[in-house]
């Protein structure tokens, strides 16, 4: 199961990528974690791109194509792996696709969840974190029992300051924009599958395994 996962900031990605790595048994693949990864570890790919980083740029496609290649090198990729921040333009996703025709192989499905940027902005501005522990609640969603304290461990909610209306829109336009030639790419080549983000986080995993199979 060789598969993409898009979807903007909020739209519960990171819970769905949690679900489908556990069932299906394939590894994640954030480009988020093999970037730290190659810098920590100091390899090739991870000083060049600390050398793009630490002058201000961008990481070059390239290089972030090269460092993801070299990730689905491993071993661990044998039943397949899930991305999950890549490709992020139209570029990358055309080295992948080189990348996999060259092994003559391909992706399975590019799932795109999908969430109403307004519902986003909703989402986001109601959130509010335990300054001890963390948790996650929602002014509306998820409430706590007593309002400002943490559930489980009694501590102080807060909202991060860039949980704001404007900042969220932004971020949810900024990733629209981005995102949407690649969007068009993958519709073309017949592997894009609109997932309903806005549904309850356990309806969209059954959605999710519906396509994906059993
Ligand atoms: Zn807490």
């Amino acid at each position: 199961m060789k598969l993409v996962l898009l979807g903007p900031p909020g739209a519960g990605k990171g819970t769905q990528a949690a679900s489908i790595v556990e069932k299906y048994n394939v590894p994640h693949i954030s480009t988020g974690d093999i970037f730290r990864k190659n810098l920590k570890e100091g390899t090739k790919l991870g000083l060049e791109a600390k050398g793009f980083m630490d002058r201000g740029e961008l990481v070059p496609d390239s290089l972030v194509v090269d460092i993801v290649i070299d990730r689905l090198s491993n071993d661990d990729v044998v039943n397949g792996y899930l991305l999950d921040g890549f490709p992020r333009t139209v570029v990358q996703a055309e080295s992948l696709n080189e990348y996999l025709e060259k092994n003559e192989d391909s992706l399975d499905f590019v799932l795109n969840i999908k969430v109403d940027p307004n519902v986003l902005v909703e989402r986001a501005v109601g959130r509010r974190i335990c300054k001890n522990c963390g948790a996650t609640y929602h002014v509306k969603f998820n409430q706590p029992k007593v309002e400002g304290i943490c559930d489980k461990c009694g501590g102080q909610l807060y909202q991060r300051a860039d949980d704001n209306e404007e900042t969220v829109a932004n971020r949810i336009k900024v990733y629209m924009d981005e995102t949407s030639p690649l969007i068009d790419y993958y519709s073309k080549k017949k592997l894009l599958i609109d997932i309903d983000g806005q549904k309850d986080i356990m309806e969209v995993f059954t959605d999710i395994v519906r396509i994906l199979g059993e």
